[in-house]
């Protein structure tokens, strides 16, 4: 259904058309004893994918940062293809592909095996856009850009001379249109063309020359880096939810602390998460938050280099904790009941917190819910531990709740006896639950002084956060 239309519109759009020009010269060919990819790193579905591309007599390559990734000797997360067959005859070759997108129709081609599904993105060389169409914003943001062209031209479009390679697995050789395995040897992020043109077409490439100097390590080159100050506010005009994708990749690079420093360094934090505004500012009473979100942030980065998953409603969750925190304090001593008072937090913080761009909803709830949690942590009597375990989400609950051991906000002798409640069969669990009995002082959030009368109505149902 949804195919059939994005055919139709593509059979329609007076924009999608084949261009010849090739007005960016010959790429140098970089022969495997010079670029020393280790083919044992490629993706075999991606490999599959060029292949049958090209017994059908098309062109395909693998590009972008796989063969940015697979230059540096890295292994890529994800493979990207790019041919001079257009999306439908894409489409045509392979059992399992899908035409998606409007902006930029691409077609994923998915490889079930014995993991994960792997999803392979084909798209279609694309043509450079003269400024003067309809199709760029006053700003100069382009607005739609479905325009098949050569090679060269698809080179030319990309960001950064490093994304801009393409790696044929058939010859095992690299083409370079700009200069982007020099640049990989001098360690430098080059934008290609104008940079200050390449931001205002598309403002989200400074956040990514942010995230790909973290990643890397590489330097940006002063040209690259200098219109970025100037440059900065135009990410105001940028859609929310794209936005919101960029942070969400810079945060989940493996390096979010270090691009969080960059997005400081380049001025760029102002307005995208007002937490980072607070954060990176290092006022005078962001301190304990710092170290809050600096161990959060590294433990992220520890799990995603370590290949496990993390998520992203449990990184939001963090990066507002501090916020929340204030506001929960804030309400609990004008008087308001406890599990209230953090409620009431939790909207406002979300409220004030995604005035830039917008958190996803499904994020949302599962921010919630790790924190409507949180107290649910310090009520060691009864029943409560043996339902709070049951709980869905019970695992980012936890895991929350250390990082607050950690720094110091909870008893660390809290955490302990969660992890030892977790290990223990049902008879050791009781004991767990009888010695918690006999402890005292373990509760130094407000939920103990303000224990009402009936401790029940004080907590939150079961899944009541979602
Ligand atoms: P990652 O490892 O994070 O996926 P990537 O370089 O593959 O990095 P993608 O967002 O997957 O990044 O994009 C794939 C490629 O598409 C890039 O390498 C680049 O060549 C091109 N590209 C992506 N976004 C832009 C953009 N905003 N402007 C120009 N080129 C872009
Ligand atoms: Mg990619």
């Amino acid at each position: 259904m949804i195919t059939k239309f994005i055919k139709r519109i593509l059979r329609r759009d007076p924009m999608v058309k084949h261009t010849q020009a090739n007005n960016t010269g010959a790429p140098k060919r970089i022969p495997k004893k010079s670029h020393r990819i280790d083919p044992h790193l490629l993706s075999k579905n991606a490999v599959k994918v060029t292949h049958t591309l090209q017994q059908a007599g098309y062109e395909a390559f693998i590009v972008g940062g796989a063969v940015r990734d697979l230059a540096l000797g890295i292994s890529p997360k994800d493979f990207d293809v790019a041919t001079n067959a257009t999306p439908d005859q894409v489409q045509r070759l392979f059992r399992k592909a899908r035409l998606i997108g409007r902006r930029f129709q691409i077609v994923h081609v998915t490889f079930f095996g014995k993991g994960h599904p792997e999803i392979i993105e084909v798209s279609t060389f694309r043509a450079l856009l003269d400024n003067a169409g309809d199709h760029v914003a006053e700003s100069g943001r382009i607005l739609r850009d479905n325009v098949w062209g050569s090679q060269g031209e698809d080179a030319a479009r990309r960001d950064f001379t490093i994304n801009a390679m393409y790696y044929d697995p058939s010859s095992e050789t690299v083409l370079d249109y700009h200069g982007g395995m020099a640049d990989m040897q001098k360690k430098t992020l080059r934008m290609i063309g104008d940079p200050a043109k390449r931001y205002r077409e598309d403002p989200v490439r400074m956040l990514r020359a942010v995230r790909f100097a973290a990643k890397t390590g590489f330097e940006l080159d002063s040209a690259t880096r200098a219109p970025i100050a100037k440059l900065g506010k135009l990410l105001n005009d940028v859609p929310s939810a794209r936005l919101f994708d960029e942070i969400l990749k810079l945060l989940m690079s493996g390096y979010s602390w270090r691009a969080i420093q960059g997005l400081k360094e380049a001025g760029l934090h102002h307005g995208l998460l007002p937490l980072l505004d607070h954060i990176l500012d290092e006022g005078e009473d962001s301190k304990g938050a710092n170290d809050f979100v600096k161990l959060a942030l590294a433990n992220t980065d520890e799990r995603i280099q370590s290949g496990k998953s993390v998520s992203a409603g449990f990184l939001f969750a963090t990066l507002l904790w501090p916020d929340l925190l204030k506001n929960w304090k804030a309400n609990s001593s004008k008087g308001m009941a406890n599990i209230p008072a953090l409620h009431d937090a939790m909207d406002d913080t979300i409220a004030t917190q995604s005035s830039g761009m917008t958190i996803q909803r499904r994020f949302e709830s599962d921010m919630r819910e790790i924190w409507s949690m949180q107290p649910r942590f310090e009520r060691r009597v009864g029943r409560y531990p043996y339902r709070l375990i049951e709980s869905p989400r019970f695992r980012a609950g936890y895991d929350f709740m250390l990082l607050r051991c950690a720094t110091g906000e909870l008893n660390p002798a809290i955490g302990q006896w969660w992890t030892d409640f977790i290990a223990a069969d049902p008879a050791g669990q009781d004991e767990l639950m009888a010695s918690a009995k006999n402890e005292s002082g373990n509760s130094p959030t407000p939920a103990k002084r303000r224990r009402r009368r009936k401790p029940k109505s004080a907590l939150p149902p079961e899944g009541a956060a979602s």
